[in-house]
């Protein structure tokens, strides 16, 4: 237990935060956000003072701007913008947690966020840096690894194809896949992002979607067919793979970026028969579902790092006060791997 150390609490040091203050119509602009400055708080019995070193910028902060309810409620107007982050315990009042912890949680887009025991996950450095722990070891790996694992059951010779496959979810898809004796193809944007996909993390061939027909050049790349498709992207990459399924295959919707700033609502696939035509299975992928699993998962990906198997592949934007642009990277194509920023030295 422990109190707030004077030069954090009160008016020495403040809590920067971005609150939502206007809900995006297409894609989300600084506007949409506020900055302010409060100070920082001393956690009351049971709470946790932390001081965020990275926040986690995921393209599921788009749907969570917008008012629908999903699998999570909106963010509220005038709200701390919700957002995942990895950071150091500050002070404690809950007896699970002491000062210097290594943890991460939902805990908002601000410095130094007050969360309850239940809100934090406490993570062990010598597994892995902060950045490992929000991407290969955090939400990134856990999605690849349980829809691949669980949803598509891959297996040894597989043919698999991954959309959306320089980023976060993609990168470590193609690695665990391949891991499991599939071969792999990744779909991405740009010649650059292509190459690291073959030349640096072991997929077996790529399609710049940017500049090749992608139903052309799925065929090309899969003469018997698809079998396993994860998708990262929907829209016409979906209605591409799609149309190149082979007879049994699994497709595993995990998300659909090309769709989340659409104005005009979601874009269905037009060659949804096929999944009828080849006796198809699709399923929904929510992370979240996993969370007891997890442990499992993260003792699979750490020893693949550790043997130098699977390579984490982190995209780190320096500075608080770049948050709504750098959040915008996401649906410009702007990151390689996991996006966050580091907002605090570590
Ligand atoms: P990410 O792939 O690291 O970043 C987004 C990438 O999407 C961009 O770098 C860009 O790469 C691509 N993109 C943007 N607009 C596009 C468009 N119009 N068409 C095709 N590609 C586009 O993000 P992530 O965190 O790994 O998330 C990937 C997907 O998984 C998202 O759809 C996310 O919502 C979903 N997700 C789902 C779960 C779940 O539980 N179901 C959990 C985590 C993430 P290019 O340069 O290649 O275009």
């Amino acid at each position: 237990m422990s109190a707030v150390p004077a030069k954090v609490a009160g008016a020495v040091r403040v809590n920067r935060q971005f609150r939502l203050v206007r809900r995006p119509v297409g894609a989300p602009v600084p506007e949409d956000f506020q900055y302010a400055e409060t100070p920082v708080v001393e956690p009351r019995e049971g709470e946790i003072l932390v001081q965020s070193v990275y926040l986690s910028l995921d393209p599921a902060m788009r749907g969570w701007m917008s008012e629908q309810r999903s699998y999570m409620p909106p963010v509220e107007l005038g709200e701390v913008m919700r957002a995942g982050a990895a950071g150091r315990v500050i002070a404690s009042r809950d007896p699970g947690f002491a000062p210097g912890d290594w943890v991460t949680g939902i805990l908002g887009a601000q410095d130094y966020p007050v969360a309850k025991a239940y809100e934090l996950t406490k993570v062990d450095p010598a597994l892995g840096s902060m950045p490992v722990h929000l991407s290969a070891l955090g939400v990134p790996g856990m999605t690849a690894y349980f829809g691949l694992t669980d949803l598509a059951q891959v297996k040894e010779g597989d043919r698999v194809l991954i959309s959306g496959a320089a980023g976060a979810v993609g990168t470590m898809a193609g690695q665990i896949a391949k891991l499991k004796g599939a071969k792999v193809v990744g779909i991405a944007g740009g010649e650059k992002k292509c190459r690291l996909l073959t030349e640096q993390l072991g997929f077996d061939a790529a399609i710049d979607y940017k500049s090749e027909d992608v139903m052309h050049a799925i065929r090309r790349h899969f003469r018997r067919g698809v079998q396993v498709y994860f998708d990262n992207v929907g829209g016409p990459i979906l209605d591409a793979a799609l149309a190149n399924l082979a007879i049994g295959a699994r497709v595993v919707l995990c998300g659909a970026i090309s769709q989340y700033n659409s104005t005009e609502g979601v874009q269905g696939p037009k060659n949804y028969l096929s999944i009828l035509v080849n006796r198809a299975t699709v399923r929904g992928l929510l992370v979240f579902d996993y969370v007891e699993r997890y442990p499992e998962a993260q003792r699979d990906i750490g020893a693949w790092i550790a043997a130098g198997k699977v390579k984490p592949v982190v995209d780190i934007v320096e500075g608080f006060e770049t948050f709504p642009d750098a959040l915008m990277k996401l649906f410009r194509g702007e990151n390689v791997g996991k996006l966050m920023l580091r907002v605090a030295a570590e």
